[in-house]
């Protein structure tokens, strides 16, 4: 794929790049093979697609997957992939906006056949949210290879200690193992992004090694303690929930935690381990 192939498409349908929709188009035939690869597709998978666009992804998906499942929200990209893509029966194009949909009713009803992955070029503007919905509200999928720009991969697989690491780095890597694969240059991409992209492979663990006693009081946690970068891990206790002096040292002091420690310096283990604490020492 090339500029000149990428237009002449977009004329060939008549249709326009919408920008409010995170229209980037992967142009990179080497990029969508890597992408295929690491994912591991074969006949013994279904994949889920979020934005299959003009379809250059979707090519390669349907020829290496045994059902693609697409949904995308510009109904003009659904003309061009429904028509590009009629007369292959394993892929299936559903015109919704992925965030309302029903991930896994629509995987009972379409792809209850084989294990299922999500393998995408996601529109930027809602990486963060595509990526905690499919994690709260999908019991099946299990693997996500994903186009993402490459600040929120960069947060997404940040360790501790470091300016990457926030509150997204801890609820991603409590739930799965991230892996920066692949670093995309703005220039794979028509209409180039601003910003240059990165593919993270997203395993989910079937184990976690230090669960939450309560995932919802975690989340909360886990949000609280980073609200305020610069303050330290009490002071944002002591705001963010109104704890008292005396309980957060008392917690503190018996995991062995400096007092003036800020959160950026604590694993995933001990961010899980303070908040069962805490949510133990309020719900005796
Ligand atoms: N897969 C194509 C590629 O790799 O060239 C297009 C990727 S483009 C970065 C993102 C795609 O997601 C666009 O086709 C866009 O219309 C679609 N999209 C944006 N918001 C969406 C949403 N909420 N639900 C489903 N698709 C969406």
């Amino acid at each position: 794929m090339n500029i000149n192939e990428v237009k002449q498409i977009l004329n060939k349908y008549y249709v326009s790049v919408k920008k409010q929709f995170g229209q980037n188009f992967l142009m990179d035939n080497n990029i969508i093979t890597k992408i295929c690869d690491i994912s591991n597709i074969t006949k013994e998978v279904n994949v889920i697609e979020i934005g299959p666009g003009l379809g250059f992804l979707t090519q390669e998906l349907k020829v290496r997957a045994n059902k693609v499942m697409c949904y995308e929200i510009d109904s003009e990209m659904v003309k061009v992939v429904t028509n590009r893509f009629e007369n292959d029966d394993n892929v299936i194009i559903k015109y919704q906006d992925f965030l309302k949909a029903n991930i896994d009713k629509d995987i009972e009803n379409y792809l209850n056949d084989k294990p299922v992955i999500v393998v995408a070029n996601l529109p930027y503007y809602i990486t963060t949210a595509i990526l905690i919905k499919i994690l709260e509200e999908s019991k099946y999928i299990k693997q996500m290879t994903v186009m993402m720009q490459l600040e929120v991969a960069d947060r997404i697989c940040g360790k501790p200690s470091t300016k990457d690491y926030n509150s997204l780095s801890v609820l991603m890597q409590y739930f799965t193992t991230c892996r920066l694969a692949i670093k995309v240059g703005a220039g794979c991409f028509y209409p180039e992004p601003n910003v240059d992209s990165a593919v993270v492979l997203v395993k989910h663990k079937d184990i976690i090694d230090y669960p939450a006693l309560n995932e919802e009081y975690f989340k909360k946690f886990n949000r609280i303690v980073f609200a305020q970068r610069r303050k330290t891990l009490a002071n944002n206790l002591k705001q963010g929930f109104g704890y008292s002096k005396e309980l957060i040292e008392n917690i503190l002091n018996k995991n062995n935690i400096s007092l003036t420690i800020r959160t950026e310096a604590l694993k995933v283990e001990e961010i899980v381990i303070l908040a069962n604490e805490f949510y133990l020492a309020q719900n005796k």
